[in-house]
């Protein structure tokens, strides 16, 4: 099975995400912004070309906007200069794009696809294979579980995100109680059916922000003493 790892907006703590990889012998798809969200520093310019040293760059539009929303005309020139943007700092062709929000649409993965990009991933969990190259899911988010931690109508939205594949992928109840249990078992679960691929997702402001960094670094230590697992870059799975 292939396991890759995908990171988003380009936060200056993405840096710390790119260690624990090297740590454990992953890699990752760093997709980067130029600009700064929810008041993190982010990826300085020179930061951003020594990561691409050692792992690959996707761009994720100049302004972080919802490419569905905005006139098509923006968001064309938002996907074309984003490509350029990533090429002139890492000096190597960027063969990725990140859609924000994972919002898209036909139109939209045209764009994409017309720019040049090879492939674009979207924010859709529990997926271990597809086709589409311009709508690639992922299997999992690094993000608080069962509850998110507000106290409010969506506080239970992960587990009920889900809760649909539960039973298909054989997560067993015990399982339930916290992200890094949850996502061992999703793991295994994805191994022992022999799917083509894992594809772990997150930023790195969250896992900051919620204190996930042992959860992160332990996970990664466990998928990495599964037989027959290959290292991969996003890319590698189109
Ligand atoms: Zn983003």
């Amino acid at each position: 099975m292939k396991f890759t790892t995908s990171w988003d907006d380009g936060y200056a703590d993405d840096l710390r995400i790119a260690e624990l990889l090297d740590t454990y012998g992953c890699l990752g798809t760093f997709y980067v912004c130029p600009r700064g969200q929810h008041r993190q520093d982010m990826l300085t310019q020179d930061q951003i070309r020594d990561l691409s040293t050692r792992h690959e760059i996707g761009a994720h539009t100049i302004t972080h906007p919802r490419l569905t929303q905005i006139p098509e005309n923006d968001a064309r020139r938002e996907i074309d200069e984003s490509k350029q943007w990533v090429e002139e700092r890492t000096g190597k062709p960027c063969a990725l794009f990140c859609y924000p929000y994972g919002e898209t649409n036909d139109r939209i993965a045209q764009m994409v696809q017309d720019a040049g990009f090879s492939g674009a991933r979207t924010v859709e969990q529990f997926r271990f294979c597809d086709d589409d190259l311009f709508r690639l899911p992922t299997s999992l988010h690094v993000y608080p579980f069962p509850l998110r931690p507000i106290f409010n109508r969506r506080a239970l939205s992960p587990l009920l995100t889900a809760w649909p594949h539960l039973r298909e992928l054989g997560i067993p109840v015990a399982s339930l109680r916290g992200w890094l249990p949850f996502s061992k078992a999703m793991f295994r679960s994805a191994h022992e059916r022999k799917e083509p691929w894992f594809h772990l997702w997150g930023h790195s402001a969250e896992v900051e922000k919620y204190g996930m960094w042992q959860d992160l670094a332990d996970f990664l230590d466990y998928a990495r003493t599964f037989p027959d697992i290959e290292m991969v870059y996003n890319s590698d799975l189109l």
